[in-house]
């Protein structure tokens, strides 16, 4: 490609708009603009960084036997309602009419289209196990759209489908997309790790997120230094035998009423008691499904809503509402406690170390002091029901748990027969038995891949590609524009690097090089080739490494095999 005659605009300034480095430098580039909030326009440059990792996706996709479909946008509320998600799904789900007045959606995802389709094609266990996958435009109208392409409302996803006639098929299926998923974001030259997710009601592992690192990411994940245990935050298990020890535990002392006025934060009831976080449960009431939950975590751990979700297998949970909890504890919120509570009490592994504690007395401005377990009250259950913190131990092996973060680049999850049951997506077995079909889901956010990979490889001059999905694999500069031998040496060689197929931008732009340098350090282009006046009076052209220091020097006779096999190895080490 000619500089002059492409299309990348790009900016001296940091646009303001923008939060994070890869959004900044994006838009610098000249790869993406908005069109409004949350949409965005893909430039020359951005598109072919995203067809690159389409690329590399659609070739790891066909080698693991999953097989290429194209689904509409637009997907009928019929579909949705029969999946029970058009009224579950929120506001994420952009909703709109046609002119018949039918109700109908701009698909977010496609678990209801897909399965569709194979219910009505997929009869017969011979037909199975079978994958679909799709490299196409979602919307998802994001409540807080930001960081580019990163997270925004329209954007391009590959998402594959497995279907299995049981669950050993539908676990080999999951594992198969694991390990794609491992080479795709292996060969786009990214760091990353597949941390386990929340798979919700459906239980186990059986969910992994694949995230880039970076310190930006917008996801905290954990993982052990010791084994291979990685979780996201939400997920991520405590062990409950260091919090559930009660050996050695005081003996209990007599209950005691605390007059405290106006305290109700766990600070305010530290310094008014001068006493640690860790002597003081929390009592929080929770609205499951329209059930009355109190869980109690201690005063220095924060509660984890997904695994109380998951515990109680609710569909929804949230913190009770002023109202609820005067109604329930006969007090208003701050001083809610578990002795009398009229409500099923869930409490952390925690708690089952704690003696003396002190907790809400479920009457305004005042707490209990020396409060115990089953003298003063009983726990329905214990469970692990907090967050990780920064000193536990990892829930496998016991080694350190690190702290980090991430961005979900992929997500692979077994579905189960949520769908399959829910809109009779069956198949015949050997016998002839109607049985239902065995389902996963595997997404792969491909703009958001650009936005990582650029998010984890920049320094203050620009962009730093990995090679397999740079828009370019090298920029070739003719130095001074004025003088013909230069400007020849220049074209020959970029005739040359095109029969041997790379990727080559030629900056023929009539422009000072100081310019030129600049760009190509912005574009992070990986090689840089400079032809010069100075070098090509001994024969020679300079090369370098976008993220090297310095250029080295290599002969012009040889030039495009030499610059070819340079564009070799750097895909070698890019993976
Ligand atoms: P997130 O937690 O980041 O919102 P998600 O769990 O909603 O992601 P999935 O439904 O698993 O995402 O979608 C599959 C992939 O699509 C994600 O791993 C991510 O790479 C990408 N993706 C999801 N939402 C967006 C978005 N708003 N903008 C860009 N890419 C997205
Ligand atoms: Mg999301």
């Amino acid at each position: 490609m000619r500089y002059s005659k492409y299309f990348i605009p790009t900016y001296k300034e940091i646009p303001a708009e923008a939060e994070i480095i890869s959004h900044q430098l994006m838009l610098r580039a000249g790869m993406i603009r908005k069109l409004t909030s949350g949409i965005y326009t893909f430039l020359p440059l951005g598109l072919k960084a995203v067809r690159k990792v389409e690329n590399i996706v659609r070739e790891e996709m066909n080698r693991s036997g999953a097989i290429e479909v194209l689904m509409p946008a637009v997907q009928p509320a019929e579909l949705w309602q029969e999946s029970g998600r058009w009224d579950f799904y929120g506001k994420e789900l952009l909703r709109l009419k046609d002119r018949h007045n039918h109700d109908a959606c701009i698909g977010p995802t496609h678990e209801e289209v897909i399965t569709d389709l194979v219910r009505r094609e997929i009869h017969s266990y011979k037909q199975l196990p079978i994958n679909f996958y799709q490299i196409q435009t979602k919307f998802r109208d994001e409540i807080r759209p930001r960081f580019g392409v990163m997270r925004c409302r329209e954007f391009i996803m590959k998402d594959a489908y497995s279907f299995d006639v049981d669950e050993a098929g539908a676990d080999k299926s999951y594992e198969i997309m694991y390990d794609a998923y491992t080479r795709i974001f292996r060969r786009c030259g990214l760091h990353f790790r597949a941390v386990e997710a929340d798979s919700g009601s459906i239980g186990g592992s059986f969910s992994h997120e694949f995230m880039v690192l970076a310190n930006t990411g917008e996801d905290e994940i954990v993982n052990c230094a010791a084994c291979t245990y990685a979780a996201n935050l939400e997920k991520a298990e405590v062990r409950a035998r260091a919090d559930g020890k009660d050996h050695g535990k005081p003996s209990p002392k007599p209950l005691e009423e605390v007059e405290t006025p106006d305290v109700r934060t766990i600070d305010e009831l530290t310094s008014f008691l001068s006493t640690g976080p860790d002597q003081i449960v929390k009592t929080l009431i929770f609205n499951s499904d329209g059930n009355v939950v109190a869980a109690l975590i201690r005063g220095d751990h924060e509660v984890n809503e997904v695994k109380l979700k998951n515990l109680l297998s609710a569909d929804q949970i949230e913190l009770a509402d002023p109202h609820l909890v005067e109604e329930v504890t006969g007090a208003p919120m701050g001083f809610a406690g578990p002795v009398g509570l009229r409500a099923k009490i869930i409490a952390d592994h925690a708690i089952q170390g704690m003696a003396n504690f002190i907790a809400g007395g479920n009457r305004v401005d005042l707490h209990l002091r020396n409060v115990n377990v089953d003298r003063d009250f009983t726990v329905d259950q214990f469970a692990d029901l907090r967050m990780i913190a920064r000193g536990d131990t990892c829930p496998r092996c016991r080694g350190e748990i690190l702290f980090g973060r991430g961005i979900e680049v992929g997500h692979v999850f077994k579905l189960g027969t949520k769908y399959s049951k829910a809109m009779r997506a069956v198949y015949l077995d050997e016998k002839g038995e109607e049985k239902l079909i065995f389902m996963g889901c595997y997404g792969i956010g491909v703009a958001r891949t650009v936005a990582a990979a650029i998010e984890q490889n920049h320094d203050e001059d620009g962009m730093i590609f990995p090679i397999p999905i740079a828009p370019f694999e090298v920029v070739l500069f003719p130095l001074q524009m004025y003088q013909s031998d230069v400007v020849a040496a220049a074209e020959r060689i970029y005739k040359g690097l095109l029969d041997q197929k790379i990727d080559v931008l030629l900056d023929d732009r009539d422009v000072r090089p100081g310019v030129k340098f600049k760009d190509a350090d912005l574009l992070g282009t990986p090689l840089r080739v400079t032809v010069s006046e100075k070098t090509l009076k001994q024969g020679k052209l300079e090369i370098k490494g976008r993220s090297e220091k310095t250029a080295s020097l290599i002969p012009l006779a040889s030039a495009p095999a030499a610059i070819a096999q340079r564009v070799k190895e750097l895909y070698g080490s890019a993976e």
